[in-house]
C-alpha cells in the first residue's frame, strides 16, 4: 500500500517522503480514502498509530482542492482538543504536512494572552486547532466565524468529556453549520461518547484499529513491588544500574513530581518536571528540552499522559499507579509508538493493589511481578488477578490532587488545562 494509491495528491506525497513516511499505517489506510470522499468518521485508535496523519492529510487535501479563499476571521476546518500541549502538537503536525500547500494553520488555547490570537485570526484560518474554552471566548468576542466551516474534528473526545468540557462543546456545536463533515476520535468508547457521536455524525465509517482498552502490544510491561517510601531510592538505583537513556516518569501528585525531580537533580541526573502548578512557558520548555534530549528524565503528572508525541521514547516508568485505570494505557502509550518497541515499568506498593487489579482487568492481562534484591517490600502487595479480585484487601489509596472525573468529586484541574 502506498500513499499515492490512497489518492493523496503529489505535494502531500512529496512532503511525506521528506518526513520519512514510506507506507501508510493501518488507520491511515482506512481513514484517508473515507475522509477524502467526505464521509464522517468514528475512530477508536490509540495515539502512536498514526491517527493524526490519518485525518490531517485528507483534510488538508480537501481544503486545497476546494480552493475557496478563507475570509477574514473565518475558519474552514476546526480541530478540537482537550489540552494546550495537544493543540501545539497538532499544529506542528498540520504545519509540517501543509508545508507545500497554500493553507494557513493556527492554534488557540487558554493560559496565554488572547489579543495576539485575536490579531492572528483576523486574516482567516484554514485549519484552526483549539481547546474548547478559549475557542468559545474568541467566538463570543467575534474573533472567529464559522460560516465557512466545512470540517469538524474532535480529537481525544473521551478526554474532553472527562475534563468536563461537555457544556462548552455543546455551545460550540450549536454555533457550527449543520452541513459539514465530522470526524470523531476517542481512545475509549463510553456510553457518553456513543451518544455524542449519534448526535453529531451522519452515517459514519467506524474504524477500530486496536481493541479499546488494550495497550500497544509492542510495549513490554512489568511491575516491581516495593515499599512506598523506597520508590525514589529504587528508581535511582535502577536508573544507574540499567544505564537507562531517556525516561518519562509519571508520579501521582505535583508534590511527588517536584520531590522526585529534586532528588534526581541532587544525584547528578538532568531532570525536568511538568505539572499543573508550573506556568505554561516552563512546561513547554521542559517538554522541548526533553524532546531535544537536553534532559534525560522528564517527570510528569497525568496531564502529560495523553497525546504527547515524543519520538522513539524507549521507557516509561510509573513511580505511582494512576487512580483511573485508563490513564495507565495513555501513560504507557508514550512508548512503543509507530511500530517501535518500548518498555513500561511500574513501581507498585501495597496500597496500590486495588489500582493494579483495575489495570489488569482493563488490559486483560496479569502484569509480570519482580522484586529487586535489596528492595523486597516489607508490606507485601496483595495477589491480584484480571477480574479485579484481591486476596487481601489493602488500605484505601489516598485521593490524588490532580485527578478529576465527571460525576464524582469536584474536578480540580489546576491551571494546566485552559481556564474556562
Ligand atoms: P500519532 O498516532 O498520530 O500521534 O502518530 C505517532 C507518530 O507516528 C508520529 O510521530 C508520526 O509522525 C508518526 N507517523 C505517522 N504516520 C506515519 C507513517 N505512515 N510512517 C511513519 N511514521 C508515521
Amino acid at each position: 500500500m502506498t500513499f499515492a494509491s490512497l489518492g493523496l495528491i503529489e505535494p502531500l506525497q512529496r512532503t511525506l517522503a521528506t518526513l520519512g513516511y514510506t507506507a501508510p499505517t493501518p488507520i491511515q489506510t482506512k481513514a484517508i480514502p473515507a475522509v477524502l470522499k467526505g464521509r464522517d468518521l468514528m475512530a477508536a485508535a490509540q495515539t502512536g498509530t498514526g491517527k493524526t496523519a490519518g485525518f490531517a492529510l485528507p483534510l488538508l487535501q480537501r481544503l486545497t482542492q476546494q480552493g475557496s479563499r478563507v475570509q477574514s476571521n473565518a475558519v474552514r476546518a476546526l480541530i478540537l482538543v482537550p489540552t494546550r500541549e495537544l493543540a501545539e502538537q497538532l499544529l506542528q503536525s498540520f504545519s509540517s504536512y501543509a508545508q507545500d500547500l497554500p493553507l494557513r494553520t493556527y492554534a488557540v488555547y487558554g493560559g496565554v494572552a488572547i489579543n495576539p490570537q485575536m490579531m492572528a485570526l483576523r486574516k482567516g484560518t484554514d485549519v484552526l486547532v483549539a481547546t474548547p474554552g478559549r475557542l468559545l471566548d474568541l467566538y463570543r468576542q467575534n474573533a472567529v466565524k464559522f460560516d465557512q466551516l466545512q470540517v469538524l474534528v474532535l480529537d481525544e473526545a473521551d478526554r474532553m468529556l472527562d475534563l468536563g468540557f461537555a457544556d462548552e462543546l455543546d455551545q460550540i456545536f450549536a454555533a457550527l453549520p449543520k452541513q459539514r463533515q465530522t470526524l470523531l476520535f476517542s481512545a475509549t468508547f463510553s456510553s457518553e461518547i456513543r451518544s455524542l457521536s449519534s448526535e453529531l455524525l451522519r452515517d459514519p465509517l467506524r474504524i477500530d484499529i486496536s481493541p479499546p482498552n488494550t495497550a500497544a502490544k509492542s510495549v513490554r510491561q512489568w511491575i516491581i513491588t516495593v515499599d512506598k517510601k523506597r520508590k525514589t531510592e529504587l528508581f535511582i538505583h535502577l536508573l544507574r544500574r540499567e544505564q537507562w537513556g531517556q525516561v518519562l516518569v509519571f508520579a501521582k501528585t505535583r508534590n511527588s513530581v517536584d520531590q522526585l525531580t529534586e532528588s534526581l537533580t541532587a544525584e547528578g541526573f538532568t531532570a525536568d518536571a511538568i505539572h499543573g502548578d508550573r506556568p505554561q512557558p516552563s512546561r513547554l520548555r521542559a517538554l522541548a528540552r526533553f524532546k531535544a534530549a537536553e534532559v534525560q528524565i522528564l517527570v510528569a503528572t497525568d496531564v502529560a499522559a495523553r497525546g504527547l508525541d515524543i519520538d522513539a521514547l524507549p521507557l516509561v516508568v510509573n513511580l505511582d499507579l494512576p487512580i483511573v485505570a485508563e490513564d495507565y494505557i495513555h501513560r504507557i502509550g508514550r512508548t512503543g509508538r509507530a511500530g517501535a518497541s518500548g518498555e513500561a515499568l511500574s513501581l507498585v506498593s501495597a496500597d496500590e493493589a486495588r489500582q493494579l487489579a483495575a489495570i489488569e482487568t482493563l488490559t486483560q492481562q496479569l502484569l509480570k511481578r519482580e522484586i529487586e534484591p535489596g528492595f523486597a517490600p516489607v508490606h507485601k502487595v496483595p495477589v491480584t488477578a484480571p477480574g479485579g479480585q484481591l486476596i487481601k484487601k489493602p488500605k484505601k489509596p489516598k485521593k490524588p490532587k490532580e485527578q478529576g472525573r465527571k460525576g464524582k468529586s469536584p474536578i480540580h484541574l489546576g491551571n494546566w488545562f485552559e481556564e474556562k
